[in-house]
């Protein structure tokens, strides 16, 4: 939960840092539009579309899980620094609404799904109803991007012609992403087109590309599975003819070897979901992100 106290301290302490700092624009370098998106996907998108117009900051950064994030003090910081703030909306960011009260800011705030088909999540997992991770379809991320265009445009009316340009050149690239990946999945045997996970991400995907995710019967997928669980898994692998699973919460090798040799099952690498990777990862930007995740299924599934 957020100190909301410590917020609101913050928020008071950044007000008079604000009175005290040299006005924008005072050097000769135009001053950069502030914007805050709340996780890395996001901020790279928006960093694409803004290009140098812009300088994007992230809440939650690579590697972190925006479902269970408590923002920081310096949080409210960043957010009344803002000149506009983007969030994924969907329930995916419930911490948001109240660091922005707290921030004490004005800016506008832009829900990059606004518009999107919204799917209902199929657990409970805090997701309130809707499935937040929307992005995972590449068609859907190019609502995003129109959104964070017309969005910069509105706050930055001055840098229409290049946002519109960034746009343009960004959205031809995720045109072709997504004919990559439909090309990669027709490759692949539609009757191998599915895979046993753990993770409750990639429900978009599944609509927008046709490969099922199907989550493991009666396991948990918080805690490391016990040896019941794993025969409860390699039941459901055969029954089902899964011909790859992609299990990051076993850790222990030996389980997962146990599955692949009882079920001949592939076990697939690592998939990423809510967020990029640093920058020595496989997935520093969303493009990558696809990509990687492609590849991995493609491997896993190839017959
Ligand atoms: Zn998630």
């Amino acid at each position: 939960m957020i100190a909301r106290r410590q917020l609101l301290t913050a928020a008071a302490g950044f007000a008079v840092l604000a009175v005290a700092a040299p006005a924008a624009g005072q050097n000769n370098a135009p001053a950069k539009l502030k914007v805050l998106a709340t996780f890395s996907i996001l901020g790279d998108l928006v960093r694409n579309v803004g290009g140098d117009r812009v300088e994007v900051t992230t809440l939650v950064g690579p590697n972190s899980d925006a479902h269970v994030y408590a923002p920081a003090p310096a949080d409210a910081k960043k957010v009344a620094d803002a000149a506009l703030v983007i969030m994924n909306g969907l329930g995916f960011e419930g911490w948001m609404d109240r660091l922005v009260k707290a921030s004490g800011s004005k800016a506008p705030v832009l829900v990059a799904t606004k518009g999107i088909k919204e799917r209902k999540a199929t657990d409970s997992q805090g997701h309130g109803g809707a499935d937040p991770h929307a992005w995972q379809s590449v068609a859907n991320a190019k609502v995003y991007v129109a959104n964070i265009r017309d969005a910069l445009i509105a706050a930055d009316p001055a840098g229409k012609r290049a946002y519109e340009a960034n746009a343009t050149a960004y959205l031809g690239k995720l045109d072709a992403l997504d004919q990559e990946v439909r090309e990669a999945v027709s490759a692949i045997p539609a009757d191998r087109r599915k895979v046993i996970s753990t993770h409750d991400a990639f429900g978009y995907f599944q609509q927008a590309y046709g490969i099922e995710f199907i989550a493991p019967q009666g396991v948990s997928t918080e805690a490391e599975p016990s040896a019941r669980d794993v025969a409860r898994i390699i039941t459901q692998v055969r029954k089902q003819k899964i011909p790859a699973v992609f299990l990051e919460n076993i850790t222990d090798a030996r389980l997962m070897e146990r599955i692949a040799q009882e079920t001949g099952a592939r076990i697939g690498g690592k998939l990423y979901s809510d967020a990029l990777t640093g920058d020595l990862g496989d997935a520093t930007s969303y493009i990558d992100l696809i990509r990687h995740n492609m590849k991995q299924l493609t491997v896993a599934l190839a017959s």
